[in-house]
This record gives structure tokens, sequence and C-alpha cells, in this order.
């Protein structure tokens, strides 16, 4: 038998991210949106609705860190929300600044946006990260290299692997992936490019568990891309919860936050 890559030689890793978007996903290349309300209430639920401390309570209960990835003007609207997600323990990563798309932006425009982003959750919670994933759109072709410039550990945008992997400029990549993207699955929006899309949450529990199989017996990295607007409605809460409980029936399952997933993939590569 191969020695696993993770520590300790658990069999695979369980990375648990939320992407923190709220209003910003629908405003984030449409501003108009701030003059639709039923639109725009669709994003406030996430803060009106708690949706946040919901999930921190179910993570508190199975003792478990994630990582949660915010749009830089929810850290500033935000405060008190960033401070109490790390008094849970829990990293914070950068997901743009405006939840914009950043991949026709010039290079200096997109790096003063990364360190606004970044400056924006330092500043609300005390924690400097040292993770990205790109919101709302592509990649540019400078944002890895603004990353590694800009002394970033790791970047979560990328899908080109089911193991971490290391680039040229130092940089690592923790691959996200849209069947474990609750968006993807649920998310109803009208008038978005999110819609008809509400699964049966059976449906979703079969596409989450039997990757989640496939990753197991592999021994990958399964990662996953929720967000609280979704996954913390109150049924998805019960899915979140249903699919906690089956992961940990499975021994030697190591679940880390992206940044200790990098981290542990430097030590693998050899520093
Ligand atoms: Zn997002």
């Amino acid at each position: 038998m191969v020695d696993s890559v993770w520590p300790d030689n658990n069999q695979c890793c369980v990375c648990l991210t939320f992407d923190v978007d709220a209003e910003w996903v629908f405003m984030g290349n449409k501003p108009q949106v701030a003059r639709m309300p039923r639109m725009f209430s669709q994003g406030e639920y996430e803060w009106r609705a708690n949706t946040i401390p919901r999930i921190l309570d179910i993570l508190d209960e199975h003792g478990l860190k994630a990582t949660f990835f915010v749009v830089g003007m929810n850290a500033i609207n935000h405060p008190e929300v960033m401070k109490l997600i790390r008094e849970h323990g829990h990293e914070l990563a950068v997901h743009g600044l405006r939840h914009e798309d950043v991949s026709n932006l010039p290079k200096e425009e997109e790096r003063g946006r990364i360190l606004e982003a970044r400056k924006a959750i330092e500043g609300a919670s005390g924690f400097k990260p040292v993770g990205n994933r790109t919101a709302g759109g592509e990649l540019s072709l400078n944002t890895l290299n603004i990353l590694a410039e800009e002394g970033f550990l790791y970047d979560s945008s990328l899908r080109g692997s089911d193991l971490p992997y290391r680039l040229e400029n130092g940089l690592v990549i923790v691959p996200s992936y849209y069947e474990m993207d609750d968006f993807h699955l649920f998310a109803d929006y009208p008038g978005t490019a999110y819609h008809a899309r509400i699964m049966s949450p059976e449906t979703g529990f079969e596409i989450w568990t039997n990757a989640f199989d496939g990753y197991y017996k592999y021994g990958l990295c399964y990662t996953t891309m929720f967000h609280p607007q979704i996954i913390g409605k109150p049924g998805g809460l019960m899915l979140f919860e249903r699919l906690l409980n089956y992961i940990e029936r499975f021994p030697r399952v190591w679940f880390a936050t992206a940044e200790e997933v990098a981290r542990r993939w430097i030590e693998v590569c050899g520093g």
C-alpha cells in the first residue's frame, strides 16, 4: 500500500469551504441590483436569517474547522460576522472585492482590488488571509502571479486536479469543483444565470456522498463549495448535517481548512 499524502496516514482529506457572497453575487457585475428590492433581498437573506451563525453552530457541534471565502465589501459592511467566524476558529480568505469579474482588469487595478479585499478582511477580523478564490467569472492571466507576488499561499479557483498542486510561482492550488457547489444544485434566482436549478435534497445527498465515496477510495481532496445563502437555509442545513454524519462514519478522514491543505501540500512537495 502506498503511503497516504495526508497527515497521520489518513485516507482522504475533507476541506469544508463556504463562499460568503450574499448580495454581491448579484451586484458584483450588475450594480443596478441595489435598486431591485426583491433581487437584493435574496442576498440580504444571508445576514437577516443568520445563516452564518447557524452554520457555525453545526461546525461546532461536529468539532470541525472550515474556510470562509469572503467578498471584501461584506467584511467592510459586516465586521461583526467576520469576528464571529474567527472566534469560532475558522479561516477567512479573499473572494473578490465586490464579487466582480476580474478577467479583463489591468494588472495593477486587479492587484489593488485583491489587496483592498485582504485589508478589509484583516481590518474586520484581525486575521490576514493567505488564500484566494476568484469570484464572478474567469481569472485574468495575471491573477495567479499577483497572488504569488503578494505573499498568498494558495488559490482555490482552479479545477485542474483531484489533489492540490503547485504552480511554478510557488502558489498552491486547492481545487474546488462544481459538483460540490450548492449554487449549481439548488440556487434558483429568476433573472440571473442561477435559475430553475432546485433539485431534490436526495439528489444533492446522492451527488455529494457518491463523490465522497470516490474521493475516499482514491485518497483525494474533497472540497465543498457551499454558500450560506443556500446551504444555510433550513432545508440546506438539514442536508449539510446529513452529509457530515455520512462522512464521519468513515475512519481516517482528515478534515482541514484550505490553509492547512496548502501547508500540507508544500510539505509533500518538499518545501
Ligand atoms: Zn462567490
